[in-house]
């Protein structure tokens, strides 16, 4: 499928109506979703109702906007009003929300139109989407990998051009990650820049809704139209959103000097060599586009991952308290008292990973051990947060793999959670610290599977991210690669 400024193109001049793209996304849904399982609901009549007020529009005479009639995909755990929005959970299997989360909202109101909800792990609790409770998603580019995640639905759904863009949020690294290992662009956005309203909460001070798109502008565009205050969520920042796609320049230096700092920390054990040597090439190339580099060290972002599943399943433990049987979602049956139903309903409605995550949430926080973890755990993100800073006052943006290696196979780290935790190393420091974290495809390894190049901006900066990505990519020519699913 093309771009979103081609198919506006194509809308405004009539070539192709918004009905058109849109049956031709949900053909390609109908095709794919046998073997790929990105998506939990396929909102099909929704979708083709929304296309056709676009197209009603266009017949009008009146004037559409950028993302109107663009197929999005939205992961299932952003409240859709009376769409079904489970979270990957049995917890929320009949869950049908009573109001519209805020960025779907923005969506909405921007004409673009939403083919369908899609996989993720469990309460956006991994990084695989391995832990639905519904289905495991295939990776596009070989169907016996995982798509990554937690938004690995959304990331797969793109890549497999099932959706123009998608949306995906990212506690400790659920855009980025996947992203990486679909081979398409994924960004995290500044803590607060984008509206929590009516994101099912997973760790509150962490999470951050954000962009997929197989471009970079495609994700700039996705920014710019779910960005921005809003008083529903107390910790949404009161900012002017730029148009992040206007200022895109293939010229790297457009803007005068930039200086990227390489996070020395970053290359070195447990990084797969291919993956160093790809993204020490796409460095090169940054620096060949005229961008200086710097070998900066924070050595403190090994702490990430053990304060993140401190902090993250701390948070959990609170937020997912609220799943009783009682409010809503599912009660399990045949219980006798109070205790009984409250007790089977979480233990049957809830996935291993979950309970893994409550019950280790429920320690740090418990009186005796607060001090010894949690307390800690949050002196060490300031730690973390100081590395950043110091950082920052030499360079103006961070490089560094996204992940350590490439997609791995359905099942290899399933009776591992550590190994599974570990991969999120380089992708956890932006979101204790509240930054902005890019994902750019930068090539492939020797099975064919992508590799992905993160950018770490400066609070707020996210138009410099989308810039230096957007330079490098038109640079190569790894975005114009596309998986061949048989
Ligand atoms: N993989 C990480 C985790 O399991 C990150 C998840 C996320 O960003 N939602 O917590």
């Amino acid at each position: 499928m093309a771009s979103i400024r081609e198919l506006h193109e194509q809308l405004i001049k009539k070539e192709r109506s918004a009905v058109e793209i849109t049956q031709e996304a949900l053909d390609r849904i109908q095709a794919l979703e046998p073997k790929l399982h990105s998506f939990l609901h396929v909102t099909a009549q929704q979708a083709l109702e929304q296309a056709s007020a676009v197209d009603a529009k266009i017949a009008a005479g009146e004037e559409i906007g950028i993302l109107a009639g663009i197929p999005v995909g939205i992961k299932d755990n952003m409240c859709t009003k009376g769409i079904p929005t489970t979270c990957a959970s049995q917890i929320l299997k009949n869950f049908v929300p009573p109001y519209e989360s805020t960025v779907t909202q923005k969506l909405l109101d921007s004409g673009a139109v939403m083919v369908g909800k899609t996989n993720l792990d469990e309460f956006a609790m991994g990084g695989s989407t391995e832990n639905s409770a519904y289905h495991i998603t295939a990776n596009p580019w070989d169907l016996s990998r995982v798509p990554g995640g937690s938004s690995g639905g959304s990331a797969a759904a793109v890549a497999a051009d099932e959706c123009v863009v998608s949306i995906g949020s990212d506690t400790g690294g659920s855009i980025r990650q996947p992203a990486s290992f679909c081979g398409v662009v994924g960004m995290k956005p500044t803590y607060g820049l984008v509206s929590r309203y009516g994101l099912v909460a997973f760790a509150s001070s962490l999470d951050q809704i954000g962009p997929f798109g197989r471009s970079v502008e495609d994700s700039a565009i996705l920014l710019s139209a779910i960005a921005g205050h809003d008083p529903k969520d107390s910790t949404s920042l009161k900012v002017p959103i730029p148009d992040y796609a206007a200022g895109l320049k293939p010229d790297l230096r457009a803007r005068g000097r930039l200086r990227i700092g390489v996070i020395k920390e970053t290359f070195g054990e447990g990084l797969d060599s291919v993956v160093e040597q790809t993204v020490t090439k796409a460095i090169d190339q940054l620096q060949s586009l005229g961008a200086e580099i710097h070998i900066i060290s924070c050595p403190r972002f090994r702490y990430g991952v053990p304060s993140y599943y401190i902090i993250a399943p701390s948070e959990a433990s609170a937020n997912l308290a609220r799943y009783d049987g009682v409010k809503y979602g599912y009660r399990a049956p045949d219980v006798d008292n109070l205790l009984s139903m409250y007790t089977r309903t979480r233990s049957t409605g809830f996935g291993e990973e979950v309970k893994r995550r409550i019950m280790i949430g429920t320690y740090a926080l418990s009186a005796g051990y607060y001090d010894a973890y949690y307390l800690k755990a949050q002196k060490v993100r300031t730690l973390i947060k100081q590395d950043f800073e110091k950082a920052f006052e030499q360079v103006d943006v961070l490089a560094c793999p996204t992940v350590p290696t490439t997609a791995f196979k359905a099942g290899e780290k399933n009776t591992d959670p550590l190994s599974m935790y570990l991969l999120d190393l380089m992708t956890i420091p932006a979101n204790l610290a509240g930054l902005p974290g890019l994902s750019v495809p930068c090539g492939f390894d020797d099975n064919g599977l992508p590799i992905g190049l993160q950018l770490i901006g400066k609070v707020l900066r996210e138009d410099q991210l989308f810039q230096v990505a957007y330079a490098y990519e038109q640079s190569t020519t790894w975005h114009l690669r596309q998986p061949q699913i048989s």
